[in-house]
């Protein structure tokens, strides 16, 4: 019986903090901004023992977090502002259609030309879309733990 009951405290304690991630990442959609959702990122990796630098400025495309052994560039992306390929990457504003749609389209082309010179150099680069955090993240660590 006292079993059963630690059980279902662990489980609740679970739900709880999945509450607190969806509702961060649905906080971050609503400002239009990367910010919180890189925290997300940055803090998980970190709590995993992966630490990441800061002075990554000289960088093309300024990497949210980069690590150095592997040379891994990661890039926390809102799937709107990053023209990423899903629902919610899809939805441009009715009005001034052709302002957004241009302003994408120069973003899209940028990611890529950064993209393109950073693993030039020998940087692996990692993507994590707004809306596919758990996987981004995993594809990280999967990267991480490769050796260099
Ligand atoms: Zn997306």
């Amino acid at each position: 019986m006292p079993d059963i009951r630690r059980r279902r405290e662990t489980d609740n304690r679970m739900t709880d903090v999945f509450t607190k991630e969806k509702r961060s990442r649905i906080m971050a959609a609503v400002k239009g901004k990367d910010t919180s959702i890189e925290l997300v990122v940055r803090k998980r990796l970190h709590r995993m023992g992966f630490r990441h630098r800061l002075d990554n400025g000289h960088l093309p495309g300024n990497p949210d977090l980069t690590f150095r052994s592997p040379k891994i560039a990661v890039f926390v992306n809102g799937c709107f502002w990053h023209g990423h390929s899903c629902k919610r990457g899809s939805r441009i504003p009715k009005t001034n259609k052709d302002y957004w749609l241009k302003k994408i389209e120069r973003t899209v082309e940028r990611d890529r030309r950064n993209r393109r010179t950073l693993e030039s150099s020998g940087w692996r680069v990692c993507v994590v879309w707004e809306c596919d955090m758990e996987r981004g993240i995993d594809a990280i660590i999967n990267q991480l733990q490769k050796k260099p």
